[in-house]
């Protein structure tokens, strides 16, 4: 299993065009798909040692990658779900660009980019909350350009950035959103509620 883990991430490296294109992100999670299913149903049973700690009810968790857990190839899943992650925010884009279309028709209608706040709620609160800062708040030289960074390889010294042309929608799209939601408080009792439950985490 380890040389199988091994080769596959020397085959991503070999597809590194630095960014990535999408295709061959996705070609490689496709062909590799059997070996994460392989790794990850093997790390789902629980190692002697690890049976032993929790029949004694420690807390059970090989945490050096021991030789013997059955955990210990988790790296591998781990950054295989990182660019998988990467795979399935890039298919919003084409829904972002529908709704960025939408917006544009709607100049400073109120009303109708409060609607449009509501339709796209679900996207631009949900699922791109933290997609900024957790994948393209990271400095480069000046000049360069910032693209999508979903992982690191843990071999072979390369991270994942995939091509940022794939998720220029994506990126307009967050940037109105929080504009629009929270600068300009077009939707302001929604707002409202968030900061009160905000509030509440805060005080427990
Ligand atoms: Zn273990």
């Amino acid at each position: 299993m380890k040389l199988q883990i091994i080769n596959s991430l020397n085959h991503l490296k070999q597809l590194n065009d630095n960014p990535f294109a999408l295709q061959k992100i996705a070609y490689w999670l496709y062909e590799y798909n059997d070996l994460y299913k392989e790794v990850k149903n093997y790390s789902e049973n629980l190692c002697e040692q690890c049976q032993e700690w929790k029949a004694n009810g420690l807390p059970y968790d090989c945490l050096q990658g021991t030789e013997y857990c059955t955990k210990r190839y988790r790296y591998f899943t781990n950054f295989y779900e990182e660019a998988e992650y990467g795979i399935k925010m890039q298919e919003l884009d084409s829904i972002c660009k529908i709704a960025l279309e939408e917006y544009n028709t709607y100049s400073n209608n109120d009303v109708l980019l409060k609607n449009w706040l509501i339709k796209y709620f679900d996207i631009g609160y949900n699922k791109l909350a933290v997609f900024y800062y957790d994948h393209l708040d990271y400095s480069v030289d000046e000049g360069e350009v910032v693209h999508p960074h979903f992982g690191n390889s843990p071999i072979g010294e390369f991270g994942v950035c995939i091509d940022r042309m794939y998720y220029e929608n994506l990126i307009e799209f967050d940037d109105v959103f929080k504009m629009l939601f929270y600068e300009r408080k077009i939707y302001p009792e929604k707002l409202k509620e968030i900061e009160e439950e905000i509030q509440k985490v805060a005080i427990l």
